[in-house]
């Protein structure tokens, strides 16, 4: 997979996509991801990418020529499944789009800032608009690099055994069980019994009743579907 991030704020991605599990994906060579100043695509030599709002309110907006510049630019050199916006109004991201954008090959995402984008990016240029949730980012880049976490833990051959999606929340349509690690007792605080017992089809039985009865405690709306 490969990604190409647009952006006027690049050091914004350099923690987040250097450590951890990100980091190893890249070093596998299973993700490319590829960061882009806006900036190096306007034309004046104040590289200016925002303007004032048309209007007269307050506030300043994206420009359309460098992100069209960036983005005609991409594309001369490959195909891209999708052009994603990062946009408060835009889908919420939830577990089955990850999974979805995790099968894709090349992916553009747009950071905005200030109001946002100049609106015709969006009607021509864009095709999908995520949000990752009602509330206000000043800039996409945050946003995007949730959504770049979100994605790319799920490629195969990123995440080892040990940290395995398939069993994470939301994955069947119920939040994860309870986990406990050693020691067996602290504090008077014990691990479930079931859990040491050895016995799988119990452990099984358990982790299932317990996901259930949290889904219903913190996710009714899950069970809905
Ligand atoms: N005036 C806009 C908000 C602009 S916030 C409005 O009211 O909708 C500036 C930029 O931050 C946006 O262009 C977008 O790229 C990013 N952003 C802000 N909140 C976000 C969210 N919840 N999800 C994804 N991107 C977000």
């Amino acid at each position: 997979m490969r990604i190409d991030i647009i952006t006027i704020f690049p050091e914004m991605f350099e923690g987040p996509f250097s450590e951890s599990i990100i980091k190893r994906a890249q070093n596998k060579g299973l993700v490319e991801i590829n960061i882009h100043q806006l900036r190096d695509y306007t034309t004046d030599k104040h590289k200016k990418v925002d303007d004032y709002v048309f209007s007269g309110a307050a506030g300043m907006v994206m420009m359309i020529e460098p992100v069209a510049r960036c983005i005609d630019h991409l594309k001369s050199e490959r195909d891209y499944d999708e052009v994603i916006y990062m946009s408060p109004d835009g889908e919420i991201l939830d577990q089955p789009m990850a999974n979805t954008l995790s099968l894709k090959g090349n992916l553009i995402m747009l950071c905005g800032h200030y109001k946002g984008i100049d609106e015709r990016i969006r009607e021509h240029y864009i095709t999908k608009e995520i949000s990752i949730g009602n509330y206000v980012l000043s800039g996409g880049e945050l946003a995007a690099a949730v959504l770049v976490d979100s994605i790319v833990r799920l490629i195969p051959g990123v995440l080892g055994d040990e940290t395995s999606a398939l069993s994470d929340s939301f994955q069947d349509g119920l939040v994860s069980p309870p986990v406990y690690t050693r020691p067996r007792e602290f504090k008077g605080w014990k691990v479930p019994d079931v859990l040491l017992s050895g016995n799988e089809k119990l452990i099984a039985d358990w982790k299932l009743e317990q996901a259930i009865k949290r889904t219903k405690k913190r996710r009714p709306g899950l069970l809905d579907d």
